[in-house]
């Protein structure tokens, strides 16, 4: 492997607050969130995409996000607070809660923004627009979802995502992340879209978000780091999906992908013990059906004999 063009350090945003949470149909007490949202934090998560403001009738199971915004403020300050938006309202709820950046999300494919957000592509824009325009200091991450392909339109031509995000950043979005909403990107696409992306816009620095529908994600992600990506989200646990992306499972785990960051000697700042309790309290609490594979684990030290893995 070419180490000299890898990273030494990797941000790793935690959502599983938002992705993890949303897709579980049974209501989760706001303290039960709570409490593996705080685990994260020690385990040193340092930004969180937490919650989304999004139509309680819609997801039910983000009810509470005005709740868990004011808990994040008021108990770790020190995280980078972030909530999904899909329209001009949550963000207006995003902002009244203290929320300084939302993931503004347009499908790639127009087929699953529809059945996602229930607008058009041109929709979308214009509202992106007005919330850009109506609250300045909001940064506004572009939460490109189907980068890859959609359950309804199949493969996403290269072409359409660097469309919509010129149309995006044109409207004042400032980042973006590039989604495998349902996990079907492959090693080579991911480079080719990253590639792609980054000639573009060299200055961007997007992240990826990858779910590991057919055990791809670890996969991706390497070949992300080979292209350049620093950024990433996650869910703990591997907890995630889409309620509008039928066939979509988990996200790419965060305790999963600390685990190789840290053994190829890649920086996170995240303690993988720590990561692990809050896998722990999910499986215990949440979901006892995990897909993540370290979820499984008692304790990383009863595996971890690589001690000196950081000298790579
Ligand atoms: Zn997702």
């Amino acid at each position: 492997m070419k180490e000299n063009t890898l990273p030494r350090q990797v941000q790793v945003t935690d959502i599983t607050g938002r992705d993890g949470f949303q897709n579980i149909r049974e209501w989760i007490p706001t303290e039960r969130k709570i409490a593996v949202l705080d685990l994260l934090v020690e385990a040193g998560v340092r930004k969180m995409e937490a919650t989304a403001f999004v139509s309680p009738k819609a997801v039910p199971q983000m009810a509470d996000a005005q709740s868990i915004a004011g808990h994040m403020r008021a108990a770790h300050p020190e995280v980078e607070l972030v909530a999904l938006a899909p329209n001009l309202r949550g963000a207006e709820n995003a902002v009244a809660a203290g929320v300084g950046e939302i993931s503004y999300v347009i499908s790639a494919s127009e087929a699953h923004n529809k059945a996602n957000v229930n607008r058009s592509h041109a929709e979308s824009l214009a509202d992106l627009e007005e919330i850009t325009q109506r609250f300045p200091d909001l940064r506004v991450n572009l939460s490109m979802s189907t980068v890859f392909g959609c359950p309804f339109s199949g493969e996403t031509p290269v072409s359409q995502v660097l469309r919509l995000l010129d149309e995006a950043l044109r409207r004042g979005a400032v980042s973006v992340s590039l989604c495998d909403t349902i996990g079907v990107a492959n090693p080579s696409q991911v480079q080719a879209v990253v590639e792609a992306v980054r000639a573009k816009h060299p200055g961007l620095a997007p992240a990826l978000h990858l779910h590991d529908t057919h055990g791809m994600g670890l996969a991706n992600t390497l070949a992300a780091l080979q292209s350049g990506i620093t950024r990433f989200e996650t869910a703990a646990g591997g907890l995630g999906g889409c309620p509008f992306a039928p066939g979509a499972a988990g996200n790419t785990s965060t305790e999963d992908m600390v685990n190789m960051l840290q053994r190829m000697g890649i920086s996170t700042g995240i303690d993988l013990n720590k990561l692990l309790q809050a896998a722990c309290l999910i499986k215990g609490k949440i979901n006892p059906a995990l897909t993540g594979r370290l979820a499984g684990a008692r304790t990383y030290a009863e595996f971890d004999f690589f001690p000196s893995a950081k000298n790579r």
